[in-house]
């Protein structure tokens, strides 16, 4: 029965990649495509229910992703490898920065606040530590019952603090392997590379090199060889109207 455990953890991964990479990336801070009020609700929420324990609230990641490609791997940007030791200390710091902003400890820079979406009340809730730790228990428990009942290995268990922090991982594997591995397709003046083939497990998000380049671009592919497979099924919600690509940003 381990294969449950396996499904279970892919389909957590790609499900919450999908909205962090559409929803709080190529939407909340880049604003690739548009959606109505309603969708954006929609999105906002499954964002939520796949992050679960580590839901990244959009306006804060937004604001701090805009000031990453505005200030690439200098000083201000919030998360560049470049200026740390190892990638916890990097996610300790990008922690510290992101809570500043939700707690509203720190301002951000007008340029960065244009056009967010905010839902407060969505963002209280999955902020809220009951809640957080409530999907914490149930992503145990997943696992607790194909140990206990069906005789899985609970070498499993280890899988489970991807699970609690599975927004910050993703993010911090795009930032410190997308800003310091692979090969470059353009100077963009900063450290992005793309690296490929291990981009395919990150849904198109560590083409980092072409997406600095290329800050607007629906897809984030852009030789022969690359494929971003968020982008068509972006395509795909475009074909039937669920969102809308603003069209000076297809490419
Ligand atoms: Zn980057
Ligand atoms: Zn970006």
């Amino acid at each position: 029965m381990f294969w449950a455990i396996i499904i279970f953890f892919f389909a957590h991964w790609f499900l919450s990649l999908f909205f962090h990479t559409a929803f709080l990336h190529r939407y909340a801070s880049h604003q690739m495509f548009s959606m109505g009020k309603i969708t954006e609700k929609v999105f906002y929420f499954l964002t939520w229910l796949f992050q679960g324990s580590s839901f990244l609230i959009p306006r804060a990641y937004a604001v701090m992703h805009r000031m990453h490609h505005a200030y690439s791997d200098t000083e201000k940007d919030p998360h560049s490898p470049h200026f740390f030791k190892d990638v916890f200390q990097m996610m300790m710091k990008t922690r510290d920065i992101y809570n500043d902003f939700v707690r509203g400890i720190r301002l951000p820079d007008t340029q960065f606040i244009k056009n967010l979406p905010v839902w407060n009340a969505m963002d209280k809730f999955g902020d809220n530590l009951v809640v957080r730790i409530g999907w914490g228990v149930s992503y145990s428990l997943f696992y607790l019952y194909f140990i206990v009942f069906q005789d899985v290995s609970a070498w499993w268990l280890l899988l489970l603090p991807v699970h609690y922090l599975i927004g910050p991982v993703q993010g911090a594997l795009v930032n410190w392997c997308g800003h310091k591995y692979g090969y470059q397709n353009f100077d963009n003046g900063d450290h992005s590379h793309n690296s490929s083939p291990l981009g395919i497990l990150l849904m198109g998000e560590l083409f980092q090199n072409n997406h600095h380049k290329f800050p607007d671009s629906i897809n984030f592919a852009k030789r022969w060889f690359e494929f971003d497979f968020t982008y068509p099924i972006l395509v795909l919600l475009a074909s039937v109207g669920v969102i809308r690509f603003n069209r000076q940003k297809i490419s």
